[in-house]
């Protein structure tokens, strides 16, 4: 599934795209037009245009027409982006590996031949004009120990719940989240509010070395706890079965031994 990292590699790859001039904008599906946005609206906001800056926040992706509107994709569970025939990752977890023109949501055509497709099997992603970008919190690649710790404290939910809620970190999806939690020994259930400030500097250290890590590795389903992902998982670190269970909404895995 795209988390942020992945989304990360699809900014790097739309920035292909900076400076192109527009001259087709295909808007198919109805239901991936977000925030009220129709056919006609999107076409007319961005053809005889061209993108003068792509960024990203957590899982959004951003691109800037130059003087207009701001350009926002989302990738749900299954979307993947395509540049000029090219996509920035050749498979995605959790999406199918069948590949088929008939799933492009949303698609984009520069005067130059070239083409930008979002591909989305599962229709869980979306495409919105000026997106509100204030619902989002910071960006978990840019977040400092102290910033973690107010995020945490005062709060009774799971500390897990708490990584994932995109309204104050943005970026972290399932994967990043159960594979910070054991490389930094926490159990994803307990408060938020309850880690000791050590805890709290040892969360930030891992949540930063697990973006490293896996955005050089490929992506949030290279960390160490990937392959034991199943019923009968162990702890890659002390061989205890792995704990299965549901936090923060999401199917979590976690050692019982090493993580508390
Ligand atoms: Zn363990």
């Amino acid at each position: 599934m795209p988390e942020m990292l992945e989304v990360e590699e699809y900014r790097r790859l739309a920035a292909r795209t900076l400076d192109r001039t527009i001259v087709g904008v295909h808007a198919p599906d109805a239901w991936f037009l977000k925030g009220g946005l129709t056919a006609s609206a999107v076409t007319a906001a961005l053809l005889g245009r061209s993108f003068s800056t792509d960024r990203r926040i957590g899982k959004l992706l951003l691109l800037d027409v130059a003087d207009g509107p701001t350009l926002g994709l989302r990738f749900g569970m299954t979307g993947r982006l395509l540049v000029d025939g090219r996509a920035a990752i050749d498979r995605l977890e959790y999406s199918s590996d069948r590949n088929d023109p008939k799933w492009d949501r949303f698609g984009l055509d520069f005067a130059d031949g070239g083409a930008l497709r979002l591909r989305d099997p599962r229709r869980l992603g979306g495409v919105e004009l000026d997106p509100d970008e204030d619902r989002l919190g910071i960006d978990a690649a840019a977040i400092g120990a102290a910033q973690l710790r107010d995020l945490l404290a005062g709060s009774e939910a799971p500390l897990k719940a708490r990584l994932l809620d995109q309204a104050r970190i943005a970026g972290i999806g399932n994967l990043l989240a159960d594979e910070m939690l054991w490389r930094a020994g926490l159990d994803p259930a307990r408060p938020a509010a309850s880690l000791s400030p050590a805890e709290v500097r040892r969360l930030h250290r891992h949540l930063r070395a697990t973006l490293d890590e896996l955005g050089t590795r490929g992506g949030s389903h290279m960390g160490d706890l990937q392959e034991m992902r199943s019923r009968d998982g162990v702890c890659p670190r002390d061989g205890a079965p792995l704990v299965r269970r549901t936090v923060g909404g999401r199917t979590t895995y976690s050692c019982p031994r090493h993580q508390r």
